[in-house]
């Protein structure tokens, strides 16, 4: 492990959970990280905690400017499948089934067993004694574990909680093979509501041809890898399909502009099935800042080529199984990590808050959300030190709760920092000390102003080093430096920081910042909020009512001009849309990249 520099920032700290992919240490480590060492480093002393399974509520009460984890709090009403079908239904309830129609008919069993009794019956009625087909999944498993399809409720069998779902027997069929779309969305924040999907997602496909007359034929019927991959047909190479079970995205769109399909009119179905599920919890999920969460969303489509949401994967499969695995998987993390907006200052950890003992807390950036709340045994009086003790009593919970650190609004110039009076202070405060953030701070949060004179009493041994103000911007990797797109256009907005429980620390919501959030990060898409309406509604204590208003007329537009069946009528929806300041987003992006309609696709 590489020392901590003396000068400068250190290396940025991933630490991984039991079972945590390899394949994010592997991308972490390329990018220059080093990963946490339990025994040898401080406690806090790491930027990125990865865990397959949820984080307890102490780890996000405990969180550190510099940390982010990789869930959000609370997210089981939509990744675990009885909760998924449960919070669809409750907004089927207020928004009407016909917006909230892309999940297939499920009940929970044993509860609604006879509710499902009752719709069985019906259909068996009505369709001269066969009640379609159905398909059988244990609530709380995953990779197809004890699934199975069924005709007739006598072989209905089931020991555990379960749900019943109305089975897509029509799926789309590439050479006669079902498939299903897994795609990456990220949570960036609930509150205000960001989402980013990202590009190139994966096309899982069955690798035997689909036979609806043999239901028990789980390589036919189901497209997880976890069972396709032990098929007997699984390295053969199938007809268009190829050796294997996956496709890339970009793969999956030759196709569907083979087919003269309009894949706009899909995306925009899907990107709208995955907004409406995420708003379906948006509300109950307590804000957490600094997460950042990967969710899969798996998607069906039929041969009439509607979007059916399957299910929202909690951590998604990011092992390494072939060719497509590596070249999706190793770009998402790549941009997950690049959407987490760490910055050089990051790096620095504890070193600003442990070594000088709490007294220099960072109090950077003017327009934060909640602040963070230091881990009380960081909040200890220093022995010895008389004036940080009376700074503890005078600020003592005060001072838990620091204000974000806002780098992108740094301008200071080493020069400039090395000129200060304070020059040689930590150097997370340094770059803010002449800047106008911190005078404007020190009007709206009266605290910091005592704070920063706090600063002067330092003693000469807690002073580090100074910072080269070449590392002070958003950190870019090699891996970064080698994707940015000309014009900056990554250039984010902080990962504001805020604490899990109400924070003490007045806060005034007026001086939150309400910019847009960056269309785009690497291959990660911006699809919500979409305009300047639901960019306001996301900020609006999350206006759920607005937002699926939002969501619902936007379809309806494209719907419209989706019926002229004419490119022609997409770029004028499009020209509609950046008249009306709507952000293009729905579009993959309006000129950076071009138009998903204006790529040029190999096979
Ligand atoms: P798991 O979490 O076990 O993967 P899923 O709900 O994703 O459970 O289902 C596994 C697979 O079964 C899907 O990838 C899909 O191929 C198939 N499947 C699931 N539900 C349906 C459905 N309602 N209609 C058609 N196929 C389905």
């Amino acid at each position: 492990m590489a020392a901590a520099g003396v000068c400068g920032p250190t290396p940025l700290v991933f630490r991984l959970h039991e079972g945590a992919p390899e394949l994010v240490r592997e991308v972490l480590l390329e990018r220059g990280w080093e990963e946490y060492d339990e025994q040898g480093q401080e406690e806090g002393g790491w930027n990125l905690y990865w865990r397959t399974s949820a984080f307890h509520n102490s780890d996000y009460e405990n969180i550190l400017p510099w940390q982010r984890l990789n869930h959000h709090p609370k997210t089981v009403g939509i990744t675990r499948k009885d909760c998924l079908a449960r919070n669809l239904k409750r907004m089927r309830g207020t928004f009407g089934s016909g917006l909230y129609n892309f999940s297939p008919t499920t009940f929970i069993l044993p509860n609604d067993y006879t509710r499902f009794l009752a719709e069985y019956t019906k259909h068996r009625l009505k369709n001269g004694g066969r009640s379609g087909y159905w398909i059988c999944k244990p609530v709380d498993l995953s990779r197809g574990r004890g699934i199975f399809i069924f005709e007739d409720i006598r072989d209905l069998v089931y020991d555990s909680s379960v749900i019943v779902q109305r089975y897509i027997s029509n799926p789309l069929l590439i050479s006669g093979y079902k498939f299903d779309l897994r795609i990456y969305v990220c949570v960036k924040s609930f509150k205000p509501l960001i989402i980013y999907m990202h590009q190139e997602g994966m096309v899982r496909f069955a690798t035997e041809k689909y036979n609806l007359t043999s239901l028990d034929n789980l390589y036919s019927h189901l497209t997880n890898t976890s069972i396709n991959k032990f098929g007997p047909f699984y390295t053969t190479d199938k007809e268009r399909v190829g050796q294997g079970c996956k496709w890339t995205m970009s793969k999956f769109r030759c196709f569907l502009h083979s087919q003269g399909i309009n894949e706009l009119f899909l995306w925009q179905k899907i990107n709208s099935i995955v907004t409406l599920t995420l708003l379906t919890i948006a509300p109950s999920v307590p804000s957490s800042p600094n997460s950042v969460e990967l969710f899969g969303f798996d998607i069906l489509i039929d041969a009439k080529y509607k979007p059916w949401l399957l299910e929202v994967n909690y951590s998604p499969a990011l092992t390494i199984d072939c060719q497509v695995d590596v070249t999706v998987k190793k770009v998402l993390l790549n941009d997950l990590v690049d959407l987490m907006n760490y910055k050089s200052m990051d790096s620095v950890r504890q070193r600003g808050y442990l070594k000088q003992k709490y007294k220099r807390p960072c109090y950077l950036g003017s327009q934060s959300l909640r602040s963070p709340v230091l881990p009380k045994s960081m909040c200890e009086h220093h022995p010895g030190n008389k004036k940080s003790h009376s700074i503890h009593s005078t600020f003592s919970d005060s001072m838990r709760y620091f204000p974000s650190v806002e780098m992108n609004r740094i301008r200071t110039t080493r020069n400039s920092i090395s000129n200060t009076k304070h020059s040689a202070l930590n150097p997370i405060l340094i770059p803010h000390s002449k800047t106008a953030a911190v005078t404007g701070n020190r009007k709206t949060h009266p605290v910091l102003s005592q704070m920063t004179e706090a600063i002067q009493w330092s003693e000469a041994s807690d002073i580090e080093p100074e910072f080269d103000d070449r590392n002070l911007s958003t950190r870019v990797s090699p891996w970064q430096a080698s994707r940015q797109p000309a014009g900056g256009c990554c250039k984010l907005p902080a990962i504001h920081i805020q604490k899990y429980k109400t924070p003490k620390f007045p806060w005034d919501p007026k001086s939150q910042d309400k910019s847009t959030p960056p269309l785009r990060v690497g291959d990660f898409i911006l699809t919500f909020p979409f305009n300047e309406v639901t960019l306001k509604a996301s900020w609006d204590k999350l206006n759920i009512k607005t937002a699926v208003h939002e969501v619902h007329k936007l379809i309806g537009q494209l719907a419209s001009g989706c019926s002229h069946k004419q490119k022609r009528g997409m770029e004028d929806e499009l020209d509609r849309c950046k008249e009306k300041k709507d952000f293009g987003s729905l579009f993959w992006g309006p000129t950076n990249p071009p138009l998903l309609s204006e790529c040029h696709l190999s096979n």
